[in-house]
């Protein structure tokens, strides 16, 4: 898919944020929703949405849902810090399949790093636990303020 396109309202997030998807929720407000990534690069790679913006990638998107979009994925990454105590925090964004975009939701990716821990496969890794991630999830959002 190219840069150009049509919002897909059937699109994995949007069904995750319609609740017709299941997913390891991190946090949700009226705007945004965080939720870890089932093929995480790392332990405790989290994603970042707005909940109604039919925006496909940061090209896209009107300011205020950005805006909200942003102010999350900082209050998430905080979070992870706390939670998890990582040496670093990756924030990723991809747009257009030539970048690696592969779903086509705005999202930004939250990854925590830690020294000598290369990062996985970006899209491509193994299918995370289920348990593990709810896990993770609950550890994060009690770290949300
Ligand atoms: P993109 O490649 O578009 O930047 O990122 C999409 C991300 O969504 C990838 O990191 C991929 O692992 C993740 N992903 C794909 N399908 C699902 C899913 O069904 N649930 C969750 N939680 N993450 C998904």
């Amino acid at each position: 898919m190219s840069l150009d396109g049509v919002y897909d309202p059937d699109n994995i997030f949007a069904k995750i944020v319609r609740g017709e998807a299941p997913c390891a929720k991190v946090f949700e407000d009226h705007d945004t929703m965080a939720f870890m990534d089932v093929f995480p690069q790392g332990r405790g790679h989290v994603l970042v949405v707005h909940k109604r913006a039919h925006a496909r990638n940061l090209l896209d998107v009107e300011p205020e849902p950005l805006q909200a979009t942003i102010l999350t994925v900082q209050r998430v990454a905080r979070a992870v810090r706390f939670a998890l105590k990582p040496d670093g925090v990756f924030i990723a964004q991809f747009n257009g399949q030539v970048a690696g975009q592969t779903v086509y939701h705005l999202h930004f990716h939250v990854i925590p790093r830690w020294a000598g821990v290369p990062l996985g496969r970006h899209a491509g890794g193994g299918m995370a636990d289920m348990a593990e991630l709810t896990k993770l999830a609950e550890a994060i959002a009690l770290e949300l303020s």
